[in-house]
């Protein structure tokens, strides 16, 4: 994760003053409680921290565990053999180095119960982990918070990191006890671990978004051995439909099938039932597939409930809660990570359920609560990657949604004619299209494309052909997003281009940072 460019900054004022007169130095009473114990809020607490180094903050959380990366759970957790590594939740990154997901930084992190936090008499300098804990209740007017055992805690700041819930489908119902669950925790993957242990098992993936697409490769992979079989369903053409453009969303499953998963795009679930030990799906077009167990992955709502109750104004279009650019809801309440609808000052309004965005805005949420007067804006664009298999690799910054026109360029050319693929795109997408073909003679970047391209004119028994890109999604003819396909290490050039102008004739400058016909 890269460090975020510091603003300059006014001379602060610590933050302590946003203390109730009464509450400093009572019991109960923390300068800085941080709402769930996840990515977010570990980066805040460091932030905090670091602006302000005898801190007593208090990280409530509702799971077993201290913050952890989610990301190994789909990914790399499931590449490793060895059962004492993972019973460990350690895991090989792709560089071979063993890591643990549980986050570990330069602050000792202490971990209460409840029994523990009964007996503080005055938070002193430190930081505290309270897990098991659910907050009920928030009062912003008291600036206090309720515990599901009733007890009532003060704050001076508060940060709200409550996450995401993993949504579920009705038509998943009539499927037996346990059978159908959703993924987001380390207590999740233990489970479907444990499962897939077992020889035969028949898993079923539904949802082709990002978790489930990287799960179905990560399940089939581990499960090989075994005899595991994996079966993804969803109602997109293709794995990763709503983020990449079509033909790339075609590669993709191509890509998908070869690491063994049953791909089924374009299927809807009609109806669930339990026969035996196994589920039985009917798709909507009458195919039945049995199942001994369904992960559902069909996205997460942000978890804004504590907010609702507490009466903070939500985004009805985005989910989240509305916050101002400096991660803020209301007076010494702040928001960051899965939960946050904020104010980015070059992309406009968004919500952003992807670690790196938990941790930089977690940071700047963090900093801001530490001092009075920094005002500091989000404006570092975070970023994002994947791994699918052995051929693909992918990191991006900005908005990528297959709705938006994109540009692609590739290192090598397709095996398309200009006429084809033109005749696929839109309107927009035609003119790009002109425009960029109109290099192709230029080096060994043969021609840019625009998308998307029709599907039958991918081969995907060339394994050359989406070897390393770069795609531009344009708005407002405006660069918004850009997806760097297999080409790593390229993400600070692309958050210099992200919110230009997109200008045909310029293309060519544009892309030379991204090395793209360097092979
Ligand atoms: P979380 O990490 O979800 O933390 C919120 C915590 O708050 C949870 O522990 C929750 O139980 C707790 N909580 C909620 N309400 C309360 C309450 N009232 N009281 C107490 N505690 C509460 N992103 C990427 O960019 N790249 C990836 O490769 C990637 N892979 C992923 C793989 C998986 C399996 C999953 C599930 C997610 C992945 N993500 C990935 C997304 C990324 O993990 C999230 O964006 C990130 O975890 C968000 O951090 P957060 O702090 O907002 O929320
Ligand atoms: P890290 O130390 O920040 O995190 C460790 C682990 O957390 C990663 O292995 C991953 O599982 C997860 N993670 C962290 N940030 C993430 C993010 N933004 N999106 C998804 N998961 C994330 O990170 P690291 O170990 O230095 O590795 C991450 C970087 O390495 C990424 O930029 C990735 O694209 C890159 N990478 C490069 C190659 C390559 O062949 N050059 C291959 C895979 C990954
Ligand atoms: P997602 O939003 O990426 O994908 C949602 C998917 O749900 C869609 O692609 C669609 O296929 C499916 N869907 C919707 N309605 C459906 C229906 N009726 N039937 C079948 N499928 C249906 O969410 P996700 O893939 O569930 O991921 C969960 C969360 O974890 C997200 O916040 C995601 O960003 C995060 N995550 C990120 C990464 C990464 O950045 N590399 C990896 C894993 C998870």
């Amino acid at each position: 994760v890269e460090e975020v460019v510091e603003e300059e900054e006014e001379k602060e004022t610590p933050a302590a003053a946003a203390a109730p007169v009464a509450a400093k130095h009572e019991k109960d009473y923390y300068p800085y409680i941080l709402i769930g114990a996840g990515t977010a809020s570990f980066a805040a607490m460091e932030a905090i921290r670091e602006k302000d180094p005898s801190a007593a903050i208090l990280i409530i959380g509702n799971e077993d565990i201290g913050p952890y990366m989610r990301p190994p759970l789909s990914k790399e957790m499931w590449f490793n053999k060895e059962d004492e590594t993972t019973k460990n939740l350690a895991f090989k990154d792709w560089q071979g180095k063993e890591r643990n997901i549980v986050l570990h930084g330069k602050e000792t992190i202490q971990s209460i119960d409840q029994e523990a936090l009964n007996k503080i008499e005055s938070a002193e300098s430190g930081v505290k982990l309270l897990t098991g804990a659910t907050v009920e209740d928030l009062n912003i007017t008291e600036q206090s918070l309720t515990l599901n055992n009733g007890k009532v805690l003060k704050y001076g700041k508060v940060l709200l990191a409550t996450g995401g819930i993993p949504k579920t489908l009705p038509v998943l119902k009539g499927a037996g006890e346990g059978k159908v669950t959703t993924f987001r925790s380390v207590e999740d993957f233990k489970k479907l671990h444990s499962l897939v242990k077992s020889a035969d098992k028949k898993i079923v993936i539904v949802g082709g978004g990002f978790l489930g697409s990287e799960l179905a490769v990560a399940v089939s992979h581990y499960g090989k051995e075994k005899n595991v079989k994996v079966t993804q369903i969803f109602p997109e053409d293709g794995n990763m439909g709503l983020v990449f453009p079509s033909y790339l969303s075609k590669w993709t499953t191509s890509q998908v099938e070869q690491e063994g998963v049953s791909v089924k795009p374009n299927s809807r679930i009609a109806s669930t039932k339990a026969v035996g030990e196994q589920v039985e799906l009917t798709l909507e077009s009458g195919e039945k597939v049995l199942a001994d167990h369904v992960v559902v992955a069909v996205g997460i709502e942000a978890n804004v409930e504590l907010a609702k109750k507490a009466g903070l104004e939500l985004d009805e279009h985005r989910g989240g809660v509305l916050v101002n650019a400096e991660l803020q809801a209301r007076r010494n309440v702040y928001c960051a990570g899965d939960m946050t609808s904020f104010h980015d000052v070059t992309l406009g309004r968004r919500r952003v359920e992807h670690y790196d965005n938990a941790i930089l805005g977690g940071r700047v949420a963090g900093q801001n609560m530490a001092s009075d007067n920094l005002h500091k804006p989000y404006k570092h664009q975070s970023m994002f990657w994947s791994d699918l298999g052995p051929h693909i690799g992918y990191e991006a910054v900005g908005i990528l949604d297959s709705k938006l026109s994109t540009v692609s360029i590739w290192t090598k050319k397709p095996t398309v004619s200009a006429a084809d693929a033109a005749a696929a795109t839109t309107e927009e997408g035609t003119k790009e299209e002109s425009a960029a073909a109109d290099k192709k003679d230029e080096g060994k970047r043969e021609r840019a494309t625009a998308t998307p391209l029709p599907a039958d004119v991918v081969k995907v028994e060339d394994k050359e052909k989406y070897n390393k890109g770069l795609v531009l999604y344009l708005k407002d003819k405006k660069i918004v997003g850009l997806l760097m396909w297999n080409n790593f290490g390229k993400v600070d050039d692309a958050r210099k281009i992200l919110g230009q102008v997109y200008d045909t004739e310029k293309v060519e400058a544009l892309v030379k940072p991204f090395g793209i016909h360097e092979e």
